[in-house]
């Protein structure tokens, strides 16, 4: 896939989240790991999902973090360049802000694997990074911390972060982790939830 069918791809990633309540507004970020393994693309800061166009994506230097484009790059850069350069597993981030995912991000509350959805998306119980303020380096370094070699982490008083081989499965990772908590939440009301293992230890 080349540069402009990627920056197609992740306008449509990000109308995506929106349309599926993930964010609201301008809220989340869509990124993808170019094929060069040098540069990623990135919804640019604080314009509407629905009316952008390819050029309105920003190609972000992996080594430095510079930008090329005629927008300025999302408020949360640092956070999508720490994992790409940490995590070469991963060629596509989405960090959103889904309600009912953000209550356990809020409360503290990591999201164990009590579905068999979860076990399919989620290497491990899905981990809550420290807080730290929008758009700091702090909060990409405890993003990257608190996902290790997952696919998903909760970020405290914020939202959540998913990653993927691809746009659709780091996308399908922020519905699952949403709708989990959900349940998560909702068991912990009826009574005492019962936990799966990860699939790597047997499960
Ligand atoms: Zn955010």
């Amino acid at each position: 896939m080349d540069s402009s069918e990627l920056r197609i791809r992740v306008i449509e990633t990000a109308k995506a989240m929106l349309r599926l309540g993930l964010t609201v507004g301008t809220g989340g970020n869509v990124s993808v790991r170019c094929p060069d393994d040098k540069t990623f693309l990135i919804t640019p800061s604080s314009l509407p999902y629905e009316t952008l166009t390819p050029d309105d994506i920003v190609a972000v230097d992996l080594a430095d973090g510079a930008y090329k484009g005629r927008n300025k790059p999302s408020i949360e850069l640092h956070l999508h360049r720490k994992v790409y350069l940490t995590r070469r597993d991963v060629s596509a981030v989405v960090h959103a802000h889904p309600p009912i995912a953000s209550a356990l991000a809020v409360s503290g509350k990591p999201l164990p694997l009590i579905i068999d959805a979860c076990t399919f998306a989620f290497k491990d119980k899905v981990e809550v990074a420290e807080y730290a303020k929008p758009g700091t380096l702090e909060l990409a370094e405890n993003t990257v911390k608190a996902l290790g070699n997952n696919t998903a982490v909760l970020l405290a008083n914020h939202g959540i972060l998913c990653v993927g081989d691809n746009l659709d499965s780091a996308l399908e990772r922020c519905e699952v982790l949403d709708k989990a908590a959900l349940t998560y939440i909702l068991s912990l009301i009826v009574g005492t939830p019962s936990c799966l293992r990860p699939l790597s230890d047997g499960g």
